[in-house]
């Protein structure tokens, strides 16, 4: 912590307070002023357990991984009072702020831009066997170039879900996948693709896409609604799922809605790859790589240059 002198509190997010803060000296020794930084001090829920070395080893080796879209760990330290400090590079905003921003709008053509960095980055991970277990906008972030860089990466997995309600948005359902909901022990890189779906689906509405009301049960019903319930034809794992075990059974009921009367104002390929994702079955999902090699990303509109991306509406 001596070697960093913070500035300004940035937010308070799922895991703790972070701070914008100034690198008392530059890493290469050379003298002027030091870099500017994200600070994330992770605090620990027991502290009688001590530091997790574990996270820390992990979180070491994500710091080897360097990828245009997603956000540089600079370093990683631990305190006196043993929590974790994760040092990033600086964003300028995150793409929550911009969907709640109404003076931003947000074009087809935007939308494709956000969605390849977003598959970009997700890919790259999960070429890697790495998870990101918790995406949503407001850990997509923007650089003030207009880069896009994927945030809290394999925190979830190492944290696990906090005790202490910190922000309201931090423990929001409406990115998780049914299997997840239903109880599935094991996360595959397919939940991960069924979050980025939510995100394409949020920039096409302008607002949150399966909104349901804060319990598991409350959001699997709003899944089901659009998707319609599982069942031996469209998901046959799924009686396996741990609360289909325990005798939770829906009607056998098929999409009450339709998904073009959602989506009236996109195109049919844009439909076509969101369908793609946002399948119940995980193992009939997408992967991030079949999602960039789909049509949508070679037809017009062309992504927007993220140098022409609008971030804040000053
Ligand atoms: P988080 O803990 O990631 O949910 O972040 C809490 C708050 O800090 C949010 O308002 C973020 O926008 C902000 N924040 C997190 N990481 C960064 C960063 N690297 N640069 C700037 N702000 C950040």
């Amino acid at each position: 912590m001596d070697n960093y002198e913070v500035i300004k509190a940035l937010g308070q997010g799922t895991w703790g307070v972070v701070h914008l803060a100034r690198q008392k000296s530059s890493p290469d020794g050379g003298g002027g002023e030091g870099r500017l930084v994200a600070l994330k001090k992770i605090k620990s829920e027991r502290p009688e357990d001590g530091i997790n070395f574990t996270a820390i080893r992990e979180i070491k080796l994500l710091r080897e991984f360097k990828h245009e879209n997603i956000i540089e760990l600079v370093d990683v330290f631990t305190t006196p009072d043993k929590a974790v400090c994760l040092v990033y590079e600086v964003a300028d905003t995150d793409l929550a702020k911009i969907l709640k921003n109404r003076a931003i709008s947000i074009s087809l053509a935007d939308t494709k831009q956000h969605l390849l960095s977003l598959l970009r980055a997700i890919s790259a991970c999960h070429e890697r066997w790495i998870l990101h277990r918790d995406l949503k906008p407001d850990n997509c972030l923007f650089l003030k170039d207009g880069t896009m860089k994927l945030a809290d990466f394999g925190l979830a997995r190492m944290y696990g879900t906090p005790k202490t309600r910190l922000s309201p948005q931090a423990i929001t359902l409406w990115y998780k996948p049914p299997e997840l909901l239903l109880g599935a022990s094991e996360y595959s890189s397919a939940a991960d693709i069924w979050s980025v779906g939510c995100i394409f689906a949020e920039l096409l509405l302008r607002r949150p896409f399966l909104q349901g009301n804060q319990t598991d049960i409350s959001q699997l019903d709003t899944i089901f609604t659009v998707f319609g319930t599982p069942n031996e034809t469209n998901w046959p794992d799924h009686s396996a799922l741990p609360l289909c075990t325990q005798g939770l059974l829906w009607d056998d009921c098929p999409p009450t809605v339709q998904f073009d009367e959602i989506f009236i104002a996109a195109p049919q390929d844009c439909i076509s790859l969101l369908r793609s994702m946002l399948v119940l079955d995980p193992n009939k999902r997408f992967t991030a790589s079949q999602c960039l090699s789909h049509p949508y990303f070679m037809n017009d509109p062309a992504p927007t240059p993220k140098e022409n991306l609008v971030l804040s509406s000053e």
